[in-house]
């Protein structure tokens, strides 16, 4: 990857949602900081490296957000229903996909952006975890971005977005 696109991935999240944790999460996912196991094994606050869920393979960023059995599941439930998030490769799930003129390259992305922090509080806190929940996660954060987009007098950018997830 090129200095130029590897600076575009690292603006990515900014670019895409307004989202202050999103945005932080994702910022940790681009720079390699975001605390999975295997991370805290190699700095030596934890001993096991092995994925929170399954406890079978080690839980990389990688693992965790496209490999891991616990997650298989949703992701492909979450393409069956948005087929613009079909073409994703494992390194665009796992840290973005940048704009080569794909119309959907912002809710690409901010879905993605939004499942991975869904896994990762799941993670942390064991909540609640579903694709219906994660559903309507979205819902939410389309509904919350109109009433922004509204108040800014912006709805036709917010449903040139948003288009492709909207019927
Ligand atoms: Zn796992």
């Amino acid at each position: 990857m090129s200095d130029v696109e590897c600076s575009n991935l690292f603006l990515l999240p900014f670019k895409v949602t307004l989202d202050t944790k999103l945005r932080w999460f994702q910022y940790r996912v681009v720079h390699n900081i975001l605390p999975t196991n295997a991370w805290l094994k190699k700095i030596g606050i934890t001993n096991s490296d092995f994925c929170t869920f399954c406890q079978r393979d080690k839980e990389t960023v990688k693992h965790l957000f496209v490999e891991c059995n616990k997650v298989i599941d949703i992701w492909q439930q979450i393409r069956n229903k948005w087929t613009i998030l079909r073409g994703l490769n494992t390194f665009n799930i796992c840290y973005g996909m940048l704009d080569s003129g794909n119309d959907n390259f912002m809710v690409i992305n901010h879905i993605t952006f939004m499942f991975k922090w869904y896994v990762y509080k799941y993670r942390v806190n064991q909540t609640n975890f579903s694709f219906n929940a994660f559903i309507r996660l979205v819902d939410s954060t389309i509904e919350l971005e109109y009433f922004c987009a509204q108040r800014k007098s912006a709805l036709d950018i917010h449903f040139k977005k948003w288009n492709a997830c909207l019927h």
